[in-house]
């Protein structure tokens, strides 16, 4: 071991010692390559972020989707070519079974010497706990606006409707005295999906005021019974069947909206079996006292890539015919209840819904 201490070493010569360390202690990963793209090294932690492969877009693809971002191929080339510095934030990457959300830093490889681009590099930062943080954030914020804009909606159309309903009892009132009972019919029917509406903006105050009406101990199959008793209509129009898996007996749970979630869900389901199908309806308790309520389907399931923004506010598939809030209200009403709202499409096609509640809580 040469002693340090006694050798004069030039700045140059501490810059060349220090250089590999340097890469091999970066907390960023860093992966070099040439002008082929293939790689010439690649640091630890850039190991650990992705999975390194010969050349860099290949390393690239195996982890990302080329269909969101594009040709990777493109954009190094186009690094190397025109030497401008490329950014790309909130990279999904997958490793094995985890996801990172990565920043990824494209840079030329510059010759200082004579300025020509040998190559380039690739930065990559983990940020996936920033970006956690900030969709939170995104979300609550979210919330918090629809919250407001449901309430002044809500408030709005309370009025209007409360006048609309007295004319409507009046008309029937004087409509059936004259002994016409097809009128009086009609004005039911009218006052029917009154009701109704009434019922959806005292969900939506329900849901912008975070709180619960009901909250008895119910058992918990006679709250998915009466939800599955009120979306029969639906389910019958649409050809489909229901099979319930209860374990028995099953404990009682606080009421309060979960009627509501087990409603959102069936429907969900029924409408992703508009040819008809079969909906598996299981609830079952954990060692650890965790009901666990699955809506398993046969419809077409959903596109991995919308598997977190199904459950945002306003997201929907269905042009023209959804809200895009059951889920987003569910998953509310779940996160209330200190549990979590889960989903996945089953291998052999159609998705899952589970919800997991504690019973403790
Ligand atoms: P909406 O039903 O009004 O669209 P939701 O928040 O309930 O709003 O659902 C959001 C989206 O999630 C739906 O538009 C659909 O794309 C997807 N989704 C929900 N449930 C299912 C299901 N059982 N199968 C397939 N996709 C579903």
């Amino acid at each position: 071991m040469p002693n340090v201490s006694k050798q004069h070493i030039s700045d140059k010569e501490v810059k060349v010692a220090f250089a590999p360390l340097v890469l091999q202690s970066l907390p960023i990963g860093v992966i070099v390559f040439d002008r082929e793209l293939k790689i010439v090294s690649a640091n630890p932690t850039a190991s650990g972020l992705v999975d390194i492969k010969t050349s860099v877009d290949v390393t690239l693809v195996a982890g990302t989707s080329e269909k969101i971002w594009g040709d990777w191929r493109k954009i190094l080339l186009e690094v190397i070519e025109t030497g401008k510095i490329c950014r790309l934030d909130n990279v999904s990457y997958r490793m094995a079974d985890k996801v990172s959300v990565l920043q990824i830093t494209f840079a030329p490889l510059t010759d200082s010497l004579n300025g020509i681009i040998q190559g380039g590099l690739l930065l990559l930062e983990d940020i996936t706990e920033k970006a956690n943080v900030q969709k939170q954030m995104a979300t609550t914020e979210r919330f918090a606006a629809m919250g407001k804009l449901a309430s002044k909606v809500a408030h709005e159309l309370n009025n209007p409707i409360d006048g609309i309903m007295r004319y409507i009892n009046l008309a029937k009132r004087i409509i059936g005295e004259q002994n016409l009972p097809k009128p009086v019919e009609y004005l039911e029917h009218a006052s029917d999906g009154l009701k109704r509406m009434v019922q959806i903006i005292t969900e939506l105050l329900e849901f912008s005021r975070s709180r619960y009406s009901a909250l008895e101990d119910t058992p918990l199959d006679k709250i998915m019974d009466d939800a599955i008793r009120f979306m029969e209509p639906a389910v019958k129009t649409a050809g489909v069947e229901i099979e319930r898996q209860y374990q028995s007996p099953l404990p009682k749970a606080k009421s309060g909206n979960l009627f509501q979630v087990f409603c959102n869900l069936l429907k969900n389901a029924v409408e992703a079996m508009p040819g008809g199908g079969k909906v598996t309806i299981s609830c079952s308790v954990s060692e650890d006292n965790i009901a666990i309520i699955k809506f398993k389907d046969t419809g077409e399931g959903f596109s991995l890539e919308n598997s977190d923004a199904i459950f945002e506010p306003f997201f929907t598939t269905k042009t023209g015919k959804g809200t895009g809030l059951g889920l987003a209200i569910c998953r509310d009403i779940i996160e209330k209840y200190g549990g979590k709202i889960t989903a996945q499409n089953a291998p052999e096609g159609g998705s899952i819904f589970t919800v997991y509640l504690p019973l403790n809580a």
